[in-house]
């Protein structure tokens, strides 16, 4: 069986990766399990896909565990312990990643057993273009990684999953997919399918006992009222709203009831607070300020400020890791 993991941010093309990729599989003749895996939060939240496929019936369900390949569009995520890229990747484990850094940096940095590749032309995660490519580049390049399904049949894959969205769609992921598809020749096949006793092979473990924990961590969360404050959201923001007070009308009215996260307050003087231990960077406050006093920095360069004013080390940002950063004006 293969079992393949995407990593990457909500708006990324990571959940039409794994479609794509699943979708090719099952017409190669595969028995196949794709499902992406995300919360509530919206753009730039860390999330991932798998894809399971096989020759025979799947009864193995679940996320998968151990990763024959791992594809990870944004190199930001390799550094977040959150986002779970190297969950259980050992030396048998595959990992493409969209980098500019070549592929022995990334093993020396994050420790990797097995092999490394990265995408051969970095896709710019601020590039409105290029992030369109993301799904179907990623795919294209996993497929021929995975060395079992044809060209033929990876377009017929992006022409079933994305033909509703018409001709120029398709022929743009099309291109995406077969460049990388193309320029991963060289890694044909690279990754091999686990040998992992089949599932319904397995003799069960026998019962063991667990302790309890303390009831803070054994209880269901969602009983507990006002927990939501222990997420840290703010930890997956790439671009933060920054106040412009010259700007500001204090209409905080507006933006405050913009935040569908409630973490912008007004202060007395009427301009408004953000809470960026929480903000998850969705901007929608930014586009509803009519005045442009909010603006779209990159997390980045914004925490980067702040340790140039405090003299301390910026902290581990989850930025986008692609050079130069841009800040947007709303
Ligand atoms: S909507 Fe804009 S101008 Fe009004 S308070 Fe918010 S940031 Fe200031
Ligand atoms: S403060 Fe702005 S960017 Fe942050 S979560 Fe609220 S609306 Fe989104």
């Amino acid at each position: 069986m293969y079992r393949i993991r995407f990593h990457g941010r909500g708006g990324q093309g990571v959940k039409t990766a794994g479609r794509l990729l699943g979708t090719a599989l099952f017409l190669q003749g595969f028995e196949v399990q794709d499902a992406p895996r995300y919360g509530a939060e919206r753009r730039g939240a860390p999330i991932f896909a798998y894809v399971r496929a096989d020759r025979q019936p799947i009864n193995e369900r679940g996320v998968v565990r151990r990763p024959d390949l791992v594809v990870v569009t944004d190199q930001s995520l390799v550094r977040l312990a959150v986002a779970g890229v190297g969950a259980g990747a050992d030396d048998h484990t595959v990992t493409l990643i969209n980098s500019p850094e070549p592929p022995a940096a990334w093993k020396d940095r994050v420790q990797a057993q097995g092999t490394v590749v990265t995408l051969p032309r970095t896709l710019d995660l601020e590039n409105a273009e290029d992030v369109r490519l993301v799904g179907a580049s990623c795919a294209g390049a996993a497929v021929r990684l995975l060395g079992v399904v044809t060209r033929e049949t990876l377009a017929a894959a992006i022409r079933e999953e994305l033909g509703g969205l018409g001709p120029a769609v398709v022929e743009r992921n099309l291109s995406g997919a077969f460049d990388t598809y193309d320029a991963m020749a060289a890694h044909e096949g690279v990754v091999l399918p686990c040998d992992d006793a089949p599932v319904d092979g397995y003799t069960p473990p026998d019962w063991i006992d667990l302790p309890f924990d303390d009831a803070d961590i054994s209880a269901p969360a969602i009983h507990a009222a006002a927990t939501s404050v222990e997420v840290r959201t703010g930890l997956w923001r790439t671009m933060r709203p920054v106040l412009d007070r010259e700007r500001c009308s204090r209409c905080w009215w507006n933006c405050v009831t913009a935040c569908p996260d409630g973490v912008i307050v007004a202060d007395q003087d009427g301009y408004p607070v953000i809470d960026y231990e929480h903000c998850k960077g969705c901007l929608i406050c930014a586009a509803q300020c009519r005045r442009h006093a909010l603006r779209a920095v990159s997390e980045r360069r914004a925490q980067a400020a702040e340790a140039a004013a405090t003299g301390a080390q910026p902290a581990a940002a989850p930025a986008t890791g692609t050079e130069p950063l841009r800040e947007a004006q709303p």
